[in-house]
């Protein structure tokens, strides 16, 4: 059984010296991206590797700003941070509109901002 209409792929071709990819994405999200692309008077192309270089810039800092830090679990609205040097645990949850760390009773400590720096990675019901 096809569910092609439900499910339309767009593929793109990732390119580098040394290797060739092939990814089906999802074409609801390639046209988005297409069109913020455009907003942004970028070709798709570049987009593409702008969005993939910012990703991987992101997860440096975050190592170099927190070796320390780790998310242990993510359970809805609760975050659990540990510090791996402390063996120390933080329970960040989220609200309406911030996060709030129990153990420091702060909005503003490094594990609420640990958090924000990959919210996008978490599967948060916002
Ligand atoms: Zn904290």
């Amino acid at each position: 059984m096809s569910n092609d209409n439900l499910d339309k792929k767009s593929t793109i071709h990732l390119n580098s010296n040394h290797h060739a990819e092939f990814i089906n994405i999802n074409s609801h999200l390639y046209e988005e991206l297409q069109r913020e692309a455009e907003e942004k008077h970028f070709t798709t192309k570049n987009y593409f590797e702008i969005i993939l270089d910012r990703h991987l810039r992101r997860n440096h800092m975050i190592n170099r700003i927190w070796p320390e830090l780790q998310i242990a679990g993510v359970d809805e609205e609760l975050i659990l941070v540990v510090n791996v040097i402390d063996k120390k645990f933080f329970n960040v949850r989220l609200h309406d509109k911030y996060l709030f760390c129990e153990q420091d009773k702060s909005t503003g400590c490094n594990h609420t901002a640990f958090v924000w720096m990959q919210a996008e990675d978490l599967d948060f019901r916002w």
